[in-house]
C-alpha cells in the first residue's frame, strides 16, 4: 500500500480545503467556521453520525465499515486551532486575520482527516467503526482534554486512538515515531516577588525587587543543572521579568517572573515544581521580600503504547517504504489527554524543508497531503481488515 491514487486525484480538493482553513484562522475554543465546515462536509461525504460541541467546539463523527463484526472501534484525531503571529509567509492564501495565524500545520491536518473521511464513506473497505475527532484548542487551550471530559472515548467506544502532527525537518511525506514518552509534560509558574517599593538614589530604605528577582533568576538555572540527573530530560525557561514601573529612578513593589518547566516524567515534574517553590521563598527571605508561587501543571507527558506504536510505524513504511525513530520533544502535545485514556500512537510527517512550526514564515506543505491521508486510511483498513 503506497500512497492512495484515490488521495493522488483528491490532493487539488484537500489542497483548496486546507487553504480557505488557513485564509481563516481561528483560536482556542474560537473555532465556529472551522468546526462548522467540518461538519458540514462529515454530512456531504455520507458519514454516519455526526455530532457538534463535544469539548465546546469539537467534531466527531463515525464512519462504520463494510461490516462491523470486528467489535473494534478506532480514534482518528486532527487539530483545528491556529496561533496569535502575524504571518509573514506572503503566500497568496495566507491570513486575512492580521495577528492569528496556522503557524502548527493544523489547517492541513483538519484538511488531511477530512479527506480521509472521505474515502473511508466512500470505500467502507474495513471491519469495525471509525471516530474521526476534530478539537479545538491544541494550542495552550486543552481542547483534548474538554473532549476526553466530555465522554469522548465512553460515549463513542473507542478502543484506540491514533493522532498525527506535521513535522519541518523530516523529509517530505516521510514518517517519525517514537514509542513511549513522546512529548513533554508543560508546566508553568509565575513568582510575584514583593518588596518594599521607593526612590531608586535611596536603596537602603526599600527592598528591591529587581536585585532579588534578578537572583531567582540565576537560581532557578539549578534546577535543571544541579538538582537534577543529567542523563534525564528537563527544561526550566524563565520567560518574562516585569516590574510594575518603567521608571528610571523608581524601585518596584513588585517584579513578577513567569516561566516554563519541561518533563518527561513523573518524578521530575514533583522535583522541579518543589525546587522552584523552595528557591523563590528562600531567596525572597534571604533579602527581607516575599516571594507568592503559583505552579499550573498543563499537559502531561504523551506517551505512545508500544504495541499501537509499531503498528503505525508498519503502516507508516508500507506508504513511505520507511519509519524513523523520531527524537524525545520538549514541547507539549494535548493528544496527551487522549493517549491517557485509551492506548495509541501519535506520528509525525514531514513537512519538507521549512520553516519550524510556530514561525511567521512557516506554511504546511500540501505536498504532504496524499501521504498522510494514506496513513489515516491505513491505520483503519490494516487494523480491522475487512
Ligand atoms: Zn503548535
Ligand atoms: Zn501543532
Amino acid at each position: 500500500m503506497p500512497i492512495k491514487n484515490r488521495f493522488s486525484e483528491m490532493l487539488p480538493e484537500i489542497t483548496a480545503w486546507r487553504r480557505d482553513f488557513h485564509e481563516n484562522p481561528e483560536l482556542l475554543f474560537d473555532t465556529h467556521r472551522t468546526a462548522g465546515i467540518v461538519a458540514k462536509k462529515l454530512r456531504e461525504f455520507g458519514v454516519d453520525e455526526i455530532t457538534e460541541g463535544i469539548g465546546r467546539t469539537g467534531v466527531v463523527g463515525v464512519i462504520k465499515g463494510r461490516s462491523t463484526t470486528s467489535g473494534k472501534v478506532i480514534g482518528l484525531r486532527a487539530d483545528m486551532d491556529a496561533l496569535p503571529i502575524y504571518e509573514a509567509t506572503g503566500a497568496a492564501h495566507a491570513s486575512k486575520t492580521p495577528g492569528k495565524m496556522h503557524a502548527c500545520g493544523h489547517d492541513g491536518h483538519t484538511a488531511m482527516l477530512l479527506g480521509a473521511a472521505k474515502y473511508l464513506a466512500e470505500t467502507r473497505n474495513f471491519d469495525g467503526t471509525v471516530v474521526v475527532i476534530f478539537q479545538p484548542a491544541e494550542e495552550g487551550g486543552g481542547g483534548g482534554k474538554e473532549m476526553c471530559d466530555d465522554g469522548l472515548m465512553e460515549r463513542w467506544g473507542i478502543q484506540e486512538v491514533y493522532g498525527m502532527h506535521n513535522m519541518p525537518g523530516i523529509p517530505l511525506g516521510q514518517f517519525a515515531i517514537r514509542d513511549g514518552a513522546f512529548f513533554a509534560a508543560t508546566d508553568q509558574f509565575e513568582i510575584t516577588v514583593v518588596g518594599l517599593g521607593g526612590h531608586a538614589a535611596k536603596p537602603h530604605e526599600a527592598i528591591d525587587t529587581t536585585v532579588v528577582a534578578a537572583q531567582m533568576v540565576t537560581a532557578l538555572q539549578t534546577v535543571a543543572s544541579r538538582n537534577h540527573d543529567p542523563v534525564k530530560n528537563l527544561v526550566v525557561s524563565v520567560t518574562s521579568f516585569r516590574t510594575e514601573s518603567e521608571a528610571f529612578n523608581v524601585i518596584p513593589q513588585h517584579v513578577t517572573l513567569r516561566g516554563t518547566v519541561r518533563t518527561m516524567d513523573k518524578e521530575t515534574r514533583e522535583m522541579a515544581e518543589d525546587r522552584i517553590k523552595g528557591i523563590a521563598a528562600g531567596i525572597a527571605e534571604a533579602f527581607g521580600a516575599k516571594a507568592d508561587v503559583s505552579y499550573r501543571k498543563g499537559y502531561p507527558v504523551m506517551v505512545n503504547s508500544t504495541e499501537q506504536t509499531e503498528f503505525a510505524a508498519q503502516v507508516a513504511t508500507k506508504i513511505s517504504g520507511d519509519c524513523a525513530t523520531a527524537p524525545l520533544i520538549m514541547g507539549g502535545e494535548d493528544f496527551a489527554f487522549m493517549l491517557e485514556e485509551r492506548p495509541g500512537a501519535y506520528i509525525l510527517v514531514g513537512n519538507g524543508d521549512t520553516a519550524m512550526v510556530h514561525h511567521p514564515e512557516y506554511d504546511f506543505d500540501d505536498n504532504a497531503i496524499p501521504a498522510g491521508c494514506s496513513w489515516w486510511a491505513g491505520i483503519a483498513e490494516m487494523r480491522m481488515p475487512a
